[in-house]
């Protein structure tokens, strides 16, 4: 709220090789964006993108993603908090946390089975909105899994629509 959405956006492989999909929403949220060019970029060189079936896989060095919280965004945050509301002066920051959120390029989940590989059903890509259409979302795919009636039209989480 007292950021107005103010996102930390760190350059990786992925905005170079398929970054031109998602330029439309680049020119709708450029003013969230605080891009930068660091070490996210030079980590992210090296993670694996094939592997072997008995290969660990980038999954499974990274079960939890636990990026590093940004002060000074926060602090940020906070001094707007305080000039909106007086009541807050006296307030401290107690505890920070900062989290990833997946966004596909028209901001839609994928909820699909994946045919390429049988018996796979996804539901990700949630943009940052995957608490408020989580039950839906868990009941859409649970209805792909199982086969039943889709308690809503599936097309536009469509794996093949990206
Ligand atoms: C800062 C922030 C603010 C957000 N605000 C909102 C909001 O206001 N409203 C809203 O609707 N949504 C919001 N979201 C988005 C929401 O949090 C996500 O869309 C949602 O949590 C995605 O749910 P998920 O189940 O797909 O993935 P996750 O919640 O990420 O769950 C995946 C789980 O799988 C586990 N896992 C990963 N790898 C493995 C493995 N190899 N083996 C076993 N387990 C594994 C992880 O530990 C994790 O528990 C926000 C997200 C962030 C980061």
């Amino acid at each position: 709220m007292t950021q107005r959405g103010a996102l930390d956006a760190p350059l990786t492989l992925d905005h170079l090789l398929i970054g031109w999909r998602y330029l439309s929403q680049l020119r709708a949220q450029y003013s969230f964006l605080r891009p930068s060019l660091g070490k996210a970029f030079v980590k992210d060189l090296g993670v694996a993108r094939r592997w072997k079936a008995n290969d660990v896989s980038p999954f499974e060095k990274i079960r939890v993603n636990d990026p590093a919280v940004n002060p000074s965004l926060n602090q940020e945050a906070f001094t707007n908090l305080r000039n909106a509301w007086l009541v807050f002066n006296n307030a401290e920051i107690d505890e920070e946390w900062a989290g990833i959120i997946d966004v596909t390029p028209d901001s839609n989940p994928v909820i699909d089975k994946i045919k390429a590989i049988p018996g796979l059903t996804v539901a990700t890509g949630f943009s940052g909105h995957g608490f408020g259409t989580g039950s839906a979302a868990g009941q859409l795919a649970a209805d792909l899994v199982s086969g039943d009636e889709p308690i809503i039209d599936p097309s536009p989480y469509r794996f093949d629509r990206l």
